[in-house]
């Protein structure tokens, strides 16, 4: 394998798309909000508290993370609970499972080398 431990966490890489509950609204952080004088590369948390939805006008908390576009996998309503596996790419995923698979196998060969 070639790929090497990620330094950044996935919510650095990928902040996450906010979908406004009102309107349909989405915002996405790599877009920034040129309405409301947000530069591009804004994360939601760091939108200003007095920013409100530029279509209907609802504040932040009207809002609800979607996740970001082609990143975390799992539905939206599982990404901010449960073990956290919602929140891994399908990549990450497969690095896990195999990992889990070569540690198992590797445990197995130390028992039997036991014998
Ligand atoms: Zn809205």
């Amino acid at each position: 394998m070639t790929e090497r431990p990620q330094e950044k966490t996935l919510a650095e890489l990928a902040p996450a798309n906010h979908e406004c509950r009102l309107c349909g609204y989405v915002y996405e952080p790599e877009k920034g909000d040129s309405k409301g004088n947000v530069p591009p590369g804004t994360p939601f948390s760091e939108l200003p508290s007095a920013w409100k939805c530029p279509v209907c006008g609802a504040k932040t908390n009207q809002f609800v993370s979607i996740g970001a576009t082609n990143a975390p996998s799992g539905f939206q309503e599982n990404l901010n609970y449960g073990l956290g596996v919602n929140n891994l790419t399908p990549n990450q995923k497969n690095l896990l499972i195999f990992g889990g698979l070569a540690l198992g196998f590797l445990f197995f060969l130390s028992l039997y080398g036991l014998n």
